[in-house]
């Protein structure tokens, strides 16, 4: 653990922002204030024009670990994540094994305990995730687990998920849903429309989230269950969501910086780094979405974070596998996006916002909100106050930077931002009271 001293920076909560000099000692925040003396033995960071918050929490990441090892661990996740100003990452649980068990959440606890981030298991809804019966729990509940999910495929069985979600309710669990009708969405890669018409290409229609979106919103109204909806990716299923709200159900949702910022005209090249699941979908999607984030019927930006080997993706479009790298991007693209409206070379999404209101919305959709639904709050996503364990980020949102595939910390290069031009960039992260990243690089 180091002492620390973070010196000159905005500290923000939400929409607060107030200049502060932050100590940090032990592990935790001790004082904040202007112009805070230096104890000796402390280690100072310069924080002149930077922005000073909790660390990011994503909700969304494949680790790959157990069963994929050649295209990332726990270990080389969570460095990816440091770098990316993330100090607590949800761990998915489409492994090999699954996440199914109280035995498998400990075997994951273990590796991550050496991880340079706080890393969260997730948990299967069904054995395997084959969608046939219910996984255990009720057990991994017990050990702690509280978000359940089986990505990378949609419960089909809707007498299964409702028996999902009212187990949820019992133990006050999130049931989050890869919202995915298997019927309308198998066999295809792209986006359902005028692109996968052009290029002949198999696709899956927007349907095929949006119906199993609304079937899941009327199982939690019918049950009281929370229900997460990953990685929404069209305009109707943020209606669905705002339908469900007005009905009192508890629903949060959240959004993928790649489907705000790209949309199915990026796959016209058949880039195998532009294939992902939901699909890229169309320019007004994005903008429907980013309209959502604005005005809060998205609560969190998670990044699907989804590491593969480079021989899964240099295969023709049609064979390669579905997914991005997303961690060390997420705060750029989204920051940019905010502060700029789009990203140069990209079309315009929306309307930039001041940097203040900017860095508050970033606080919230990717800090504190994202604690809330993976119910570790108390440790992260701030407020950053006395007594507040120091899981910190330091952010210079003049900074801009090129994505270079070939640097980033993932042992996976499958972005698709790569070559772009952001603002902003993650200096320094502490995780746990410890600096793990230093003016940009992993210690
Ligand atoms: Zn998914």
């Amino acid at each position: 653990m180091s002492n620390l001293l973070i010196k000159g920076g905005t500290v923000v909560n939400g929409s607060d922002l107030v200049v502060a000099d932050v100590l940090i000692e032990d592990g935790q925040v001790i004082e904040l204030g202007p112009q805070l003396g230096q104890p000796g033995g402390c280690e100072s960071l310069d924080a002149t024009g930077c922005y000073v918050m909790s660390g990011l929490v994503d909700l969304h990441c494949h680790m790959r670990e157990p069963g994929f090892e050649e295209s990332e661990t726990i270990e080389t996740a969570a460095r990816a994540g440091a770098r990316g100003g993330y100090t607590c990452l949800v761990a998915m649980p489409n492994t090999v094994p699954a996440i199914d068990s109280p035995q498998m959440v400990e075997m994951i606890r273990q590796k991550a305990d050496r991880a340079v981030v706080d890393v969260q298991v997730a948990g299967a809804i069904t054995q395997g995730r084959k969608g046939e019966c219910l996984a255990e729990i009720y057990e991994m509940a017990k050990a702690g687990v509280r978000i359940f999910t089986d990505d990378g495929a949609g419960v089909q069985d809707s007498r299964l998920m409702l028996n999902a979600l009212r187990y949820s309710v019992v133990g006050d669990l999130v049931m989050a849903q890869h919202c995915e009708e298997a019927s309308l969405a198998t066999g295809g890669h792209i986006n359902d429309g005028v692109i996968s018409s052009q290029l002949g290409i198999s696709s899956i229609p927007r349907e095929a989230e949006e119906t199993m979106a609304y079937r899941d919103v009327l199982l939690a109204k019918k049950t009281g269950a929370r229900l997460h909806l990953l990685h929404v990716s069209t305009s109707n299923t943020l209606d669905i969501v705002r339908q469900a709200r007005a009905w009192g159900v508890k629903v949060t949702c959240e959004v993928t910086p790649h489907h705000l910022l790209l949309s199915e005209d990026d796959v016209v090249t058949l880039n195998p780094d532009m294939k992902v699941n939901p699909p890229l979908r169309t320019l007004d999607d994005c903008r429907k979405l980013a309209l959502g984030l604005l005005d809060g019927t998205i609560d969190a930006v998670a990044t699907d974070h989804a590491p593969h080997h480079i021989d899964n993706k240099t295969q023709p479009f049609e064979d390669c596998a579905f997914g991005m790298t997303g961690l060390e991007t997420a705060f750029g693209v989204i920051f940019t996006l905010l502060t700029r409206g789009t990203v140069s070379g990209k079309s315009k999404i929306l309307e930039p916002i001041n940097e203040r209101e900017a860095i508050g919305l970033v606080h919230t959709t990717m800090s504190m909100n994202p604690a809330k639904i993976a119910g570790v709050s108390n440790q992260q996503g701030g407020p950053l106050r006395c007594g507040a364990l120091a899981n910190v980020l330091v952010v210079d949102p003049r900074a801009s930077w090129v994505v270079d595939r070939t640097k980033l910390s993932s042992k996976s290069k499958n972005t698709p931002f790569d070559r772009l031009e952001l603002f902003g960039k993650v200096i320094h992260t502490i995780s746990k009271g410890r600096l793990v990243v230093k003016d940009g690089e992993l210690l």
